[in-house]
């Protein structure tokens, strides 16, 4: 039977949205002046992955956007497109014994649930966040800076052209409902000249 997590993202938010965490994997609270840290939630207003960085695009949208996100922020993470594409991962996995109080709860992207680390250790977790936050640039989940190096090193390697590359031309193939990094700058690469 599937279990049912009551905590709300508002209030996961509610808990981290002062914290930081240190290239330790330490969490501070209210300390805005240690070197090598950074704040768990960037921007209270802007509802994204704590991992990757990236955006629910959709609260943009919302009439009276800029209103609420001053009064109320809360009430964006409750919103239904926040919370099917935010998951509420555990730091401390349910089966080895982690509560689920929002301090061992973190919203991230699907993609970053995936590849997160399951531990016993919550040091190891924010560790892995801090790495994360600090590794390039991030979009849905997808690292941009990795996937355009690794794109000029397999046009290198098959001696293509990278200036010749054409979106129209793509085919990117997905399995398990994922795309991965590796079929993007593949299948991009196929698109170009030979040199
Ligand atoms: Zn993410």
């Amino acid at each position: 039977m599937k279990r049912t997590l009551n905590t709300s993202h508002s209030a996961i938010f509610e808990y981290w949205k002062d914290k930081m965490i240190t290239s330790d994997g330490e969490v501070l609270k209210d300390d805005f002046n240690t070197p090598d840290s950074i704040p768990v939630v960037k921007d209270w207003a802007e509802p994204c992955c704590w991992a990757c960085g990236c955006f629910v695009e959709s609260v943009y949208k919302v009439k009276d956007y800029q209103e609420i996100a001053h009064k109320n922020p809360r009430v964006l993470y409750d919103r239904a497109d926040v919370k099917s594409k935010l998951n509420r991962c555990h730091i401390i996995p349910h089966q080895a014994g982690g509560s689920d109080e929002a301090s061992n709860l973190f919203l991230l992207c699907e993609k970053c649930h995936d590849e997160s680390p399951d531990t016993q250790n919550p040091k190891n977790f924010y560790k892995w966040i801090y790495k994360k936050r600090n590794s390039g640039l991030y979009c849905n989940g997808f690292n941009v800076n990795g996937i355009i190096s690794n794109f000029f090193e397999e046009c290198k390697e098959r001696k293509k052209n990278p200036y010749t590359a054409n979106l129209d031309l793509m085919k990117v193939f997905q399995h398990g409902g994922h795309i991965a990094e590796s079929s993007i700058y593949m299948a991009l690469a196929d698109t170009c000249d030979n040199l």
